[in-house]
Parts: structure tokens; C-alpha cells; sequence
């Protein structure tokens, strides 16, 4: 089959690799229909995240075809159109048990590499290293689903591909987002960072009952289409954001902050300044611009929501800040299983169009060329969907 693999960094290849098969009785084999190329992916294009191997295939978020099924696998059929949730998750273990589907326990074979790094590892990705499972993705023709009694959620006929595609990560990501805000009436939410995570996040705030939300990015393109969903729009590179923020909450800060950009922050300040070079001569993984100004801009007791990935030992992280105003910090992979059901039901009931944030269609052979554009945000990239 064909696959996008890892080549190095800034390098990946469409390449002919041998088909998956089932090795477990709870897997099942599915025909990718169709799948994206992830904010987080670049991540791993720019080389941030370790442990990658040349020829590693990428890709998590993906639906297709059930094609085969290991004889434990009852919930879905062979020929039953399925979404994929990014983390793979066992469906039994303690944390499993708990609905925190992206700390399983017991999907990680590589557990001690992340544990070396974390303390515990979190629950294995698809197509996210060797630290993270090392399982091949789903930017293939083919994918390899293990716990598939547990993860996939068969899609009903008359949703087509795109409705339904980013239920795999983007659109739970950013509701878990927002939902970790603890939104309530009247709520001012700021999101940094108008990608895909970003979009889903704003509209997401909305439908929990946020009264304004400001949306913070500096290509044109991302703030107009978050002013679309009714956000107030402040471009970074224009205009100072926790001023800005001070003024359009009467000085009193935004009630819960966003940071829906993560580890590669762009920035103009001299802390984004000081990362960079930090970044750049491998003293610290993590630029956090965006965190920073989120932890500043928030109301005293407000909470910041940190659905960017981060991955390594950022540095001066304004913990005082935190402290001194009695914030709270949540974050995390998504618990993607627990949003599949009632996020599907929102896209039935025309709540969301998540349709709205693609903006390339491409083949699967031409995923380097969806992986440059997306990366050098050329083109008005937002989000490129490869169909196999
Ligand atoms: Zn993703
Ligand atoms: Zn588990």
C-alpha cells in the first residue's frame, strides 16, 4: 500500500510499504477513506517530538472502511464507514474505567520511554513516535486499528467524509478546550491561536454558553474566519494582546484563556525572542508566547486551558503569575472517546459545519506538498485533507 512516512526533518515521502494485518484479536484493518495533516504534525515535520524513525508512517487523524476484523471485535462490521479517535485506548484498565481515554494504561509498548521523560506515560498515538507506540498511521491506504472493540464509532449514511473527519481529533480538542474552561453565562473567553484547534475552539465556547469570545492569531485569513463565528479578533502582530484584552474586559482580564497554539508559539515579544534562540540551540523544546500571554490576560481565579501540545521543560514559565491570581491550569491529550457520540449529534443537528476550516483537498501522493503549504502557511492554508 501507499503510505506517508517520516523521512527526517522537513522531509516526508509517499512510499510503497507492506499492507497491515491483523496481529490481535480486538484489531481491525480499516480503508482509509479520508485523512488530515494535523497541526501536530508539523511538530514531528519540524522535528520536535523524539523518538521518530525514518519510514514511520504518519497520520492520526483518519476514518475509512471497516475491511477485516479481529474475532474480539464485535461493536463494528466489515463494510461500516468508522471515525478513529487519535489516542488508542484499551477500554478496561483504571483509567480507561474512569473515561480518561488518553491515559490508558495499557495501549503504550513503549511505556518507559515516557516514563523516563514523564513520570507515567500517557495512552499511545497513531502515527506520533516511537515514545508514543510507535504505531503506524493513518495517512496510508490502510491503518491497523488495535482495541478497535473500543475506539472506532461506526458514522450513519448521509454525513459525508468531511462532516464527520475531524471528530478524530481537532473538533473534540478544542471543545475539550473549552469545555475545560468551565464556561458559564456571560463568560469573556480568549482563544489563542485561530488554526484548526483554534476554530473548533471558539465555536466551541459559543455553544457552552460564552457571551464573547476574542480570538488572537496574526494571519489575516484565520482571524476573519474566526470573526465569522462571531469572535472579536486581536492580530498579534499589530496590536499588544494583553492590552488589548485589558480594554475589551474593563480591565479585569479575560474569564478563561485558551492557549490553542502550543510548543512552536510564534511570538514578538522579547520572551518569544528568548525562546527562539533558546529553541534553536536545543536548551528548550518549548516556545510558550502563547501561554505566557494567556496566564497574564487571565481574571484572578479564571482558568487557562492548554489544548496546544507541549512536550519538554519550557522556560520561564510565569508560574508566579498563576499562583498570585489563583488560576486554574488544565490540559491534555483529548479524551477523544468520550466526545465521538454527543460532538457527532451537535454536527447532526447543523450546530457546527466543521466543514469550514478546509481549505486544500489534496491525493495522498501529493502529502509533501500538503505538508510544505500547511507548514509555511502558504496559500491561506488551514486544514488539507488527503483522500487516499
Ligand atoms: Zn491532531
Ligand atoms: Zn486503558
Amino acid at each position: 500500500m501507499k503510505a506517508v512516512c517520516w523521512e527526517g526533518k522537513g522531509k516526508v515521502r509517499v512510499e510503497t510499504v507492506p499492507d497491515p494485518k491483523i496481529l490481535n484479536p480486538r484489531d481491525a484493518i480499516i480503508k482509509v477513506t479520508s485523512t488530515a495533516i494535523c497541526g501536530s504534525d508539523l511538530h514531528l515535520y519540524d522535528g520536535y517530538i523524539p523518538t521518530m524513525q525514518k519510514g514511520d508512517i504518519l497520520g492520526h487523524e483518519f476514518m475509512g472502511e471497516v475491511v477485516e476484523v479481529g474475532s474480539h471485535v464485535k461493536n463494528i462490521k466489515v463494510g461500516e464507514r468508522v471515525v478513529v479517535p487519535f489516542a488508542i485506548a484499551c477500554g478496561r484498565c483504571y483509567f480507561c474505567q474512569k473515561g480518561l481515554w488518553s491515559c490508558c494504561d495499557n495501549s503504550n509498548p513503549n511505556a518507559w520511554m515516557a516514563e523516563a521523560a514523564y513520570g507515567h506515560s500517557a495512552a499511545a498515538l497513531f502515527g506520533y513516535s516511537h515514545m508514543f507506540g510507535g504505531y503506524a498511521g493513518g495517512q496510508a491506504e490502510y491503518a491497523r486499528v488495535p482495541f478497535a472493540d473500543v475506539g472506532p464509532m461506526a458514522v450513519p449514511d448521509g454525513l459525508d467524509d468531511e462532516q464527520v473527519l475531524f471528530l478524530t481529533d481537532i473538533f473534540p480538542t478544542g471543545y475539550m478546550a473549552a469545555e475545560n474552561c468551565n464556561i458559564h453565562e456571560g463568560d469573556i473567553v480568549a482563544v489563542w491561536g485561530c488554526g484548526p484547534v483554534g476554530q473548533f475552539a471558539i465555536r466551541s465556547a459559543f455553544l457552552l454558553g460564552a457571551e464573547r469570545v476574542i480570538a488572537i492569531d496574526q494571519i489575516p485569513s484565520r482571524l476573519a474566519l474566526a470573526a465569522k463565528a462571531r469572535a472579536e479578533t486581536i492580530n498579534f502582530a499589530e496590536t499588544d494582546v494583553f492590552e488589548a484584552i485589558q480594554e475589551k474586559t474593563g480591565g479585569r482580564g479575560a474569564d478563561s484563556c485558551i492557549d490553542a497554539v502550543g510548543l512552536e508559539a510564534h511570538g514578538h515579544t522579547v520572551g518569544a525572542a528568548y525562546d527562539r534562540a533558546r529553541a534553536f540551540v536545543g536548551l528548550t523544546t518549548d516556545r510558550i508566547t502563547a501561554v505566557r500571554q494567556a496566564i497574564m490576560a487571565c481574571r484572578k481565579g479564571g482558568t487557562v486551558s492548554l489544548p496546544g501540545v507541549y512536550g519538554g521543560l519550557p522556560d520561564k514559565f510565569p508560574l508566579g503569575a498563576a499562583f498570585s491570581k489563583g488560576l486554574t491550569l488544565r490540559m491534555g491529550q483529548t479524551h477523544v472517546h468520550r466526545y465521538l457520540k454527543p460532538l457527532l449529534e451537535r454536527i447532526q443537528k447543523n450546530e457546527i459545519d466543521p466543514t469550514v476550516i478546509i481549505t486544500h483537498r489534496l491525493k495522498l501522493d501529493d502529502a509533501a506538498h500538503g505538508y510544505s503549504t500547511f507548514h509555511d502557511d502558504q496559500d491561506g492554508c488551514l486544514k488539507v485533507v488527503l483522500k487516499p
